[in-house]
């Protein structure tokens, strides 16, 4: 698995709308897998393929709580039930968020990584979380479904509780070596094989500087976004700020620059 950059607005990919997937196939299993990791990394919700710049019909959804993300292919909503206003937030918008309104439930079909065919009926944030990464696979961005341009404002004016990391990220590996010892007579496991490592995925890892900046700039020229309520860094600079400062070195080439690679990457 790897790390793929997120295009943030106004990116043009994310204006393009996905094409179905004919067949689960092992490219869409890494491009998921990929995504996963990405998402993860940037503590989001959901995430869609074209946000790292594939234009195929593949989503990730990974809800607080829950142990680890789900791959949807070709999802559909089939049916929508009740509306809600709620905050919400993009992985394409880091640092801005707004009120927008959503079904309070969604009867939606998908197919999994393997192809199965699963049906759900989701609600509140699962349901908004399906219905914002369709939008995303047709072109449509959150921003569309604002009352009005003021309702953008930057992260944390509204109370939402789940925020994305705004920041670098630490995670804390464990390579297991119990099965690289020849002659342990051992039957338990011990601590000494179980390798600690920490990594940091920083921000720079999951977006570029020049998309950020791009972003501010074109969003203040759409009118949105009048004022900026944080007088410090806002999330697009902190992360350049220290930057290699929390980041731990490592000789293992399955750390590259402090980012998880898949283990299969090392020869
Ligand atoms: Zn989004």
């Amino acid at each position: 698995m790897a790390i793929r950059r997120i295009r943030v607005f106004p990116d043009p990919i994310l204006r393009k709308k996905c094409r179905v997937v004919r067949r689960v196939d092992d490219r869409v299993r890494v491009l998921a897998a990929d995504m996963i990791e990405t998402l993860d990394g940037a503590g989001g919700i959901g995430l869609a393929a074209n946000q790292v710049g594939a234009l195929q019909r593949v989503v990730t959804i990974h809800l607080p709580g829950d142990e680890s993300a789900i791959v949807l292919v070709n999802p559909e909503v089939r049916e929508t039930e009740g509306e809600r206003e709620i905050i919400e937030g993009c992985l394409s918008f880091p640092g801005y968020e707004g009120l927008v309104k959503r079904s309070v439930s969604v009867k939606a079909r998908w197919l999994d990584e393997n192809g199965s065919k699963m049906k759900v009926t989701a609600e509140e944030l699962f349901a908004q979380a399906i219905e914002h990464e369709i939008d995303h696979l047709n072109g449509i961005l959150f921003v569309d479904h604002l009352l009005a341009h003021e309702k953008l404002v930057a992260a944390g004016t509204l109370e939402r509780e789940d925020e994305p990391h705004m920041h670098d990220v630490e995670l804390e590996v464990h390579a297991d070596h119990s099965d690289d010892a020849i002659d342990d007579e051992r039957n338990e496991p011990d601590e000494s094989d179980v390798e600690i490592v920490q990594s940091t995925i920083k921000f720079s890892d999951l977006y570029s500087d020049s998309s950020i900046s791009q972003m501010h700039y074109d969003l203040r020229s759409a009118g949105y976004v009048i004022d900026d309520p944080d007088p410090d860094p806002g999330p697009g600079r902190q992360r350049h700020n220290g930057d290699g400062q929390n980041r731990v070195e490592s000789d293992d080439p399955h750390l590259n620059g402090g980012v998880l690679l898949d283990p299969e990457r090392r020869n």
